[in-house]
């Protein structure tokens, strides 16, 4: 024991608080997700530390918690944050070298990086270990007060306080005059001034808790609420039953007993409020994890509580490079509103955490391929450096190996809904359709993949896929017959003169609407050894010519005897059309035009003309 001793800082260490606090600093806000984050590595040391050692969790406080209390100033607008968890706690020793006097391993690199102009950023504190610092962005003077549990080599410890202020260049310790008041643990004051006045708000603390924390914490953290309420004074009785008097009793009395403000009393109403009740299920086996828990999880992170999602998928993974990871990923209820505006709108549904503790929701537009951007998923990755920067991220393997297993684990999840959940595919089908068909154009890799998600009209059934299309092929049919023609209906596809034929001869012709079918039906190529083939274009084959030998013989003579109004016709448009041929394609209709099998077709050419206006 003993007095007040002052320490001065590292001159490292007072070179980068000077940094922190006078960079112009966008995320000050990181600074309860850092202290938070230290809470809880402070109740996981416990943790680890009672495994040994029993008498740290039999002696003193029994709790593993955080707390989170708001004690505003008279005025409302300054006031303190006072987080306190239960966890390992430092003692005199470990408070001075912890908070104060040790230069970290990352200082110095830190350092360097902040003074080359890279900025200071509440990520790039992070991301060196520096958390800790991050609360002078909000606070002038910090106040740390702990007591590490009773040990058996140490059974009576002494609270200590640490106490700096942001500017000056030294800190000092002593001796808590409060004696033990902890039972365990520690106890972080943050002095907030006016200019920081927005974090003196229960509400916001909660928010801040909710974006960073919730999820993330293994331990419950807990938020002080207070409500008051004005209850009015039970009048006294009055001596006079209701009666013609009334007026004038009150003209008698009316300064004693009808001022408003005497009638009521405030009554506060404090209690502790659970903030990240729902502990991060990611974390758990999905065996062990209901679909309402997933639910529930979905609504937390899609912030939408009236939506359910289409499908989830949880996951463990390892990106090759050494970093592991547990992700879920939903199929949200709902395309983002401005999905096919920008295809960009992902940006904010990926959230990466490193060990729980959320690092960013931005990792930029180009993370996830746009066609899929509209999934949400939580990673949770294991051994990156904590609190790593975006901007360093980017850099890093882990991000694109990232990537790949996500749009892996995406296909799965598609697939594994078309088998086992019909009727929700048919919705994720008409959400998603044309995302599906814009990922099969784009990823040559997975087109097969792809081809077996998509479901279409055609002149058999109103859905059906490209595996049904073909089991259910003619005999000697070799191509996957289809029409397309943006927006308009099946129904009129159907009537199509090019259909006609192949109708009659009892083929099925796939009838697409939507203004990706055509490009993707031409890269797919072909599938389960069929070619897909436009019926509009050229080249159109019928598997069962040799049935028809004889039409074809008759086709052949027919040539020949309309050799003369096929050449009239080719001279009489000349420049306007390449050939004239005579046909065995249509049934009803006299004629037809058809574009060359290397051509646009119809189709393609109003798509193209729409995108060049
Ligand atoms: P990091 O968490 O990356 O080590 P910080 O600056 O956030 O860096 O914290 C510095 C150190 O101070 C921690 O490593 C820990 O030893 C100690 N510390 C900070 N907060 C607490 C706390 N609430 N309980 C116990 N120790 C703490
Ligand atoms: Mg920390």
């Amino acid at each position: 024991e003993g007095s007040t001793e002052t320490f001065r800082y590292e001159s490292d260490i007072s070179r980068l608080r000077s940094l922190v606090i006078h960079s112009i600093y966008s995320h000050k806000e990181v600074f309860l997700r850092e202290l938070l984050s230290n809470a809880n590595d402070a109740l996981e040391k416990l943790r680890l530390t009672a495994l040994t050692d029993r008498t740290v969790m039999s002696a003193g406080e029994g709790n593993v918690t955080i707390e989170v209390n708001l004690d505003e100033g008279s005025a409302g607008k300054t006031g303190k944050i006072i987080i306190r968890d239960t966890g390992i706690g430092m003692n005199k020793d470990e408070l001075t070298r912890n908070l104060g006097i040790i230069a970290r391993s990352g200082t110095g690199e830190f350092l360097k990086k902040a003074e080359e102009g890279k900025g200071v950023d509440g990520n790039l504190i992070g991301q060196f270990g520096l958390g800790f610092y991050s609360c002078f962005l909000v606070s002038p003077t910090v106040r740390v007060s702990s007591l590490p549990p009773a040990t058996s080599s140490n059974p009576n410890p002494i609270q200590y306080t640490f106490v700096s202020s942001a500017t000056g260049d030294s800190f000092e310790i002593y001796p808590d005059p409060r004696g033990n008041t902890l039972g365990r643990g520690t106890e972080i004051v943050l002095t907030i001034e006016e200019d920081q006045g927005e974090f003196l708000s229960v509400n916001k603390l909660k928010d801040l808790i909710e974006k960073h924390s919730t999820f993330s914490t293994t331990f419950p953290i807990y938020i002080k609420e207070r409500k008051t309420t004005k209850v009015p004074i039970p009048a006294p009785q009055s001596p006079v039953a209701d009666g013609d008097d009334d007026e004038f009793e009150n003209d008698l009395d009316s300064d004693d007993q009808t001022p408003k403000e005497d009638e009521f009393e405030t009554e506060v109403d404090e209690k502790w409020v659970k903030v990240n009740d729902k502990a991060p299920i990611w974390m758990r086996e999905p065996k062990e994890v209901s679909d309402e828990e997933y639910i529930e999880f979905y609504k937390a992170v899609s912030k939408d509580p009236a939506a359910e999602p289409l499908g989830w998928s949880q996951f463990k993974g390892d990106t090759g490079s050494g970093v592991s990871f547990r992700a879920i990923m939903y199929i949200p209820s709902q395309l983002p509103k401005d999905f096919w505006q920008k295809m960009t709108s992902g940006i904010n549904n990926v959230r990466l955490m490193v060990k729980r503790v959320f690092i960013t929701d931005d990792l930029g537009e180009e993370f996830m391929p746009r066609w899929l951007s509209f999934l949400k998923v939580t990673v949770d990755a294991d051994d990156l450096p904590l609190n790593v920067s975006r901007e360093t991220l980017q850099n890093h393997r882990f991000l694109s190996q990232l990537q790949r297993i996500l749009v892996r684990k995406a296909l799965d999840l598609f697939t594994r809904v078309a088998a086992d959940e019909p009727k929700k595919f048919e919705e994720i089908s008409k959400l998603y359709g044309n995302a599906l068909r814009i990922g099969l154009l784009e990823s040559e890799k997975d087109k097969i993949k792809l081809a077996k998600l998509l479901r279409f009209e055609s002149t058999r059934s109103n859905y059906t896929s490209l595996e049904e299309y073909v089991d259910n092929r003619k005999e000697g049919q070799k191509q996957i017959y289809y029409i397309a023609s943006v927006g308009e209906t099946p129904k009129d596809l159907a009537r199509s003169p090019f259909v006609e034929k192949l109708l009659a001869r009892g083929y099925e012709v796939l009838l697409l609407n939507l203004p990706s079918d055509e490009p993707m039906m031409a890269a797919l190529d072909h599938f389960m050894g069929m070619t897909t083939h436009d019926v509009s274009k050229k080249g159109l084959k019928y598997g069962d010519e040799d049935e028809h030998e004889a039409e074809k013989k008759e086709l052949e003579a027919q040539k020949v005897a309309f050799k003369p109004l096929t050449d009239w016709l080719k001279k009489d448009l000349t420049g306007q059309i390449s050939d004239v041929v005579l046909t065995n394609r249509l049934v009803t209709s006299p004629c037809t035009i058809v574009v060359d099998s290397m051509g646009w077709s119809a189709n393609m050419q109003r798509i193209m003309a729409a995108q060049a206006d």
